[in-house]
């Protein structure tokens, strides 16, 4: 169904950014406080208060435009735009129209470590949030009423918009998630979708393949305030699939704003935007423009942290596969961890298989991160010290690190008091091996005449006899030694 057409799709994205206080005013921006404690007269739109731009938010939307590789320009300015909705106390929100803080940016969308292409970066503006309407009832349509809490109203927000160039949900995916990685590193937002700290647009057309004329002249649907990178991406593949049938069936699309419905995985029509929104937007008249210094910029540009593609090499350099590393530079927190532990233990290949899978595991199971793990690097390092000494097999270790997450306890303290601790002493393993091959000729036999499955068999014994303790590469080695002495005689 797609041959016919191509798939166009731009995102524009609104991160809250993590001040302490709004955006005009000094009221608190923490999330999840008592509705409407968090406002003042001026967040609440009062007649004759002022508004004061919050110097801190204006640097952290300089450093998103410079790590997403905008030009920040020197002047900007704020606007009004105006519309009616009761989450808006003043009816207008102070955004930047035509003179945006930053424009000409880019995201790289990431496949197996590499970049496989970039995406464009229209503009990024600063703009006051909204507050939060609460609807009783399951949704807008059958609400009995709505409740408005205002606490959200002029928290600052930089609003993120692509250009049109993603051709498919995935890269729409990517996109975010590339988009999302890069602010991580900054310290600047939440950015949790599920709160509402990111919130994502998503606009998809399709263009006919015989259409050439400008993009924006597509009728576009524009799906609104998705809470998921996964709902985007389910989101703009029911939207493919809707258009695509739509026009299959020779009818027109109609440029429109949409909601997505988690439940079934489909968007809904929200209001027709036929009528084209007129926001009628003019210059704030409240506040001066905002006016930056070169130095300050550069300032700025000098303080970025390293970029995730800066963080990928650094891990493939260590022997971290592309996967692995996609789940480390996804999580700062992962990413500390990995440092901390690499720094005091060589084998990075090792700590990392321990991090994302039992150490991930009993993070899950505890509802930890690796901010909170309650085995921290230095204790992960200690533990594979003993696998590496030989004193634990991996089979082992699990257990002494289930334990250790459990009671806090150092691992050489565990293994000392479950008694688990490896048995390398080669007497010892030649003993049970002997008892072993003794006690089943015929398995022996079986091995002697070619079969090598029967190999497996025996070790298992010798494993159950030391309840697990015996070296495995010992075991195996000793095994075959005894039954090659076995033969001669
Ligand atoms: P609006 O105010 O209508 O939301 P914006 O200028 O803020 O418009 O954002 C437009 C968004 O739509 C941008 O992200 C842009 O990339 C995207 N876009 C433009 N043309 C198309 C298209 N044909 N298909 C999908 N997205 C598009
Ligand atoms: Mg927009
Ligand atoms: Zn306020």
């Amino acid at each position: 169904m797609n041959s016919t057409y191509e798939v166009i799709i731009g995102l524009e994205v609104h991160v809250e950014l993590k001040t302490q206080s709004k955006l005009f005013c000094s009221c608190s921006t923490e999330f999840g406080a008592e509705p409407n404690t968090h406002t003042c007269p001026v967040c609440l739109g009062m007649p004759g208060v002022l508004p004061v731009l919050n110097e801190a938010a204006v640097a952290c939307a300089v450093k998103a435009a410079l790590a997403l590789n905008c030009t920040v320009h020197p002047f900007s300015k704020f606007d009004r735009k105006q519309y009616f909705y009761p989450d808006l106390p003043k009816a207008y929100q102070i955004s930047q129209y035509d003179e945006p803080l930053a424009e000409h940016g880019s995201v790289p969308i990431v496949i197996d470590g590499a970049v496989a292409k970039t995406v464009a970066v229209r503009r990024i503006h600063m703009e006051e949030d909204a507050g939060k309407l609460n609807h009783l009832g399951q949704r807008l349509g059958d609400a009995k009423g709505s409740l408005v809490d205002l606490n959200r109203a002029g928290v600052p927000l930089v609003e993120i918009v692509s250009e049109p160039d993603m051709r498919s949900a995935d890269e729409a995916r990517l996109y975010l998630t590339e988009l999302r990685n890069v602010l991580s590193y900054l310290d600047i937002s939440d950015l949790r979708m599920e709160e509402g700290s990111m919130r994502c647009d998503a606009n998809v057309s399709l263009r006919p393949l015989d259409y050439h004329g400008s993009l924006e002249d597509l009728p576009r649907v524009e799906i609104k305030n998705v809470n998921s990178i996964r709902n985007v991406y389910r989101g703009i593949e029911y939207e493919i699939a809707r258009q695509a049938e739509k026009m299959g069936r020779g009818e027109r699309i109609v440029k429109e704003t949409r909601g997505f419905d988690d439940q079934n995985g489909r968007t809904y029509s929200q209001r027709s935007k036929e009528e084209a929104n007129d926001y009628r937007y003019f210059p704030e008249p409240d506040l001066p423009p905002l006016v930056l210094t070169a130095s300050y910029i550069e300032e700025a540009a000098q303080s970025l942290p390293p970029s995730p593609m800066a963080i990928r090499q650094e891990l493939a350099e260590a022997g971290v596969t592309a996967n692995d590393a996609e789940v480390i530079v996804a999580d700062r927190a992962a990413l500390e961890y990995w440092r901390s532990a690499t720094a005091v233990f060589a084998d990075k290949r090792q700590v990392t298989n321990w991090m994302l899978s039992d150490v991930s595991r009993l993070l899950n199971a505890y509802g930890d991160t690796f901010w909170t793990a309650r085995v921290g690097p230095q204790a992960l390092a200690d533990l594979l010290a003993l696998i590496e000494r030989g004193t634990l097999s991996g089979r082992m270790a699990k257990e002494v690190l289930d334990r250790m997450y459990e009671t806090g306890g150092r691992a050489e303290d565990i293994v000392q008091s479950m008694g688990v601790s490896q048995i390398t002493d080669k007497a010892a393993i030649q003993a049970v091996v002997q008892q072993v091959v003794a006690g089943n000729p015929h398995v022996v036999q079986d091995y002697l005449s070619g079969k090598d499955k029967a190999l497996g068999f025996l070790v298992g014994q010798v494993m159950k006899q030391t309840k697990g303790q015996a070296k495995p590469d010992m075991v195996n080695a000793i095994l075959k030694d005894v039954m090659a002495d076995y033969a001669k005689a």
